[in-house]
């Protein structure tokens, strides 16, 4: 293992440090890659020297696929990594903790638990009565959360499904909410239809008006309106909903308020930032990654839940193979989805310790700041920003856009070919649009007028 890793070590510092040199997007096809793999590998008949391997994987990584950690990929929500993550995630894969079990790995387990507090007590919540745990991702904190506030709200729920004779349960989303809700909709049982989107305003906020009047014909219907879910930092937008006003209308219904934070949660670490997000310290329940925003490699998201009795109660299973449980303690295995699960939150811890709550404030108000000089540079250089948040998203669009001279992939394949990574979006009532979101905290004023050079020609 000695050897493996001092091998490892100068590649790993090199690709770390030099990435900037790296091409941001792939140029490979995929019968490409399959005749390298065929030719190198075929059916594993001849071990290979991992000095070798080690190589060839590095060049795959490095040449086949967009870089998420490099600083000109103003990408999709994916980070760069800080170092401390980076090595926490390898020496988890070392020591290989079984979190499912506490009395297993007792001191992850309260590594994991020391670090959710601190967060809980970020967003405003009480680290004493919040449950709170780590996910693989997004997708896994936004399913929990419907199957714990079915569980809550339907007391048959967990032994009869939706064959105990209920009304349909709906749940309320805007239209530039997040689609891992369809899937959840899909597998909980209760079909995509029970899935109500509501439209934006202008501003690509849900309509608060339009929201309760669903909500008003639901019931009149006959139907079971359960949660409303609140998107703090939109996919698309990077926008976030009236959280104050949902929550508020989510009391007057008695409706589960869902947070879906995955992105935007990071801003409670900012005093500077964290207004945009008030109203999230009342939800029942929140979504946040660590692998977004947080800088952390894939995956690990977080659940936030005010109830912890229906968490316990949706989890529950009853065993004689697994070892006793400890008192006191949330059991993984009990309340959650996962069942054997690595020790994910200790990147999350690592890379806290080390650049300490402050450090952690000024990467993401760095990351801020770059987002406010992207609007302004392409403001003054005659683009029209179509999105409204303090968060660092811009999604825009030029006159040859608006005027369809020319089309928006177009521009991306463009621009990307200069080395700069952006995307596409389309946005509820605008034509299509472009999006730079600052995901790395190593973007410098630099790459923004690389940016702004490589759009120069498609305005
Ligand atoms: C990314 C995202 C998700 C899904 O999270 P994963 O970690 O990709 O599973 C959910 N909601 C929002 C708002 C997101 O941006």
């Amino acid at each position: 293992m000695t050897d493996r890793w001092k091998q490892m070590a100068a590649a790993v510092g090199d690709f770390y440090q030099n990435i900037g040199e790296l091409p941001v997007s792939p140029n490979v096809t995929t019968s490409g890659i399959r005749a390298h793999l065929a030719e190198r590998y075929g059916e594993f008949a001849t071990p290979m020297s991992a000095e070798a391997l080690q190589d060839d994987v590095l060049r795959m990584l490095s040449e086949w696929q967009v870089q998420p950690t490099h600083p000109r990929y103003f990408g999709l929500f994916n980070p760069s990594v800080h170092p401390g993550a980076v090595v926490a995630d390898a020496l988890v894969a070392v020591a290989n903790p079984q979190m499912c079990v506490y009395s297993h790995a007792p001191g992850a387990n309260e590594i994991e638990r020391h670090t959710l507090r601190f967060l809980t007590r970020k967003l405003g919540g009480d680290p004493e009565t919040w449950f709170a745990s780590f996910t693989s991702g997004g997708s896994e904190a936004n399913q929990s959360a419907v199957i714990v506030a079915m569980t809550r709200d339907l007391p048959d729920f967990a032994r009869l499904g939706l064959t105990a004779g209920l009304p349909r349960p709906m749940i309320y989303l805007s239209a530039e909410s997040h689609h891992s809700f369809e899937k959840i909709a899909h597998g909980a049982g209760i079909g995509r239809d029970a899935l109500r989107v509501i439209p934006v305003d202008g501003t690509l906020r849900m309509d608060v008006n339009a929201l309760a009047k669903a909500i008003a014909m639901d019931r009149a219907s006959g139907r079971r309106p359960l949660m409303i879910v609140a998107t703090a930092g939109t996919t698309g937008a990077g926008v976030v909903d009236p959280l104050v006003a949902i929550a508020d209308l989510c009391r007057e219904e008695c409706l589960w308020f869902h947070v879906d934070a995955a992105w935007g949660g990071t801003a409670c670490l900012s005093p500077r930032l964290k207004k945009a997000i008030a109203g999230i310290e009342r939800a029942d329940s929140i979504t946040w990654d660590a692998h977004k925003w947080l800088s952390v490699p894939m995956g690990a998201g977080m659940f936030f839940c005010r109830h912890r009795d229906a968490v316990a109660t949706a989890f529950a299973v009853d065993t004689s193979y697994m070892p006793p449980s400890t008192s006191g303690v949330d059991e993984p295995y009990v309340t959650g989805i996962q069942w054997s699960r690595r020790f994910i939150g200790l990147k999350l811890f690592m890379a806290l310790a080390e650049l300490g709550e402050e450090g952690y404030r000024s990467a993401i108000e760095h990351q801020a700041r770059i987002g406010d000089m992207i609007r302004e540079r392409l403001v003054s250089a005659g683009w029209r920003i179509v999105n409204d948040t303090p968060l660092p998203v811009v999604c825009f669009t030029g006159p040859a856009l608006e005027t369809g001279h020319m089309n928006a992939a177009a521009v991306v394949a463009g621009v990307q070919a200069k080395g700069v990574w952006i995307s596409e979006v389309r946005i509820s009532g605008c034509e299509p649009s472009l999006r730079a979101c600052v995901t790395s905290f190593r973007t410098e004023p630099e790459d923004v007028d690389a940016l702004m050079a490589a759009l120069r020609e498609f305005q």
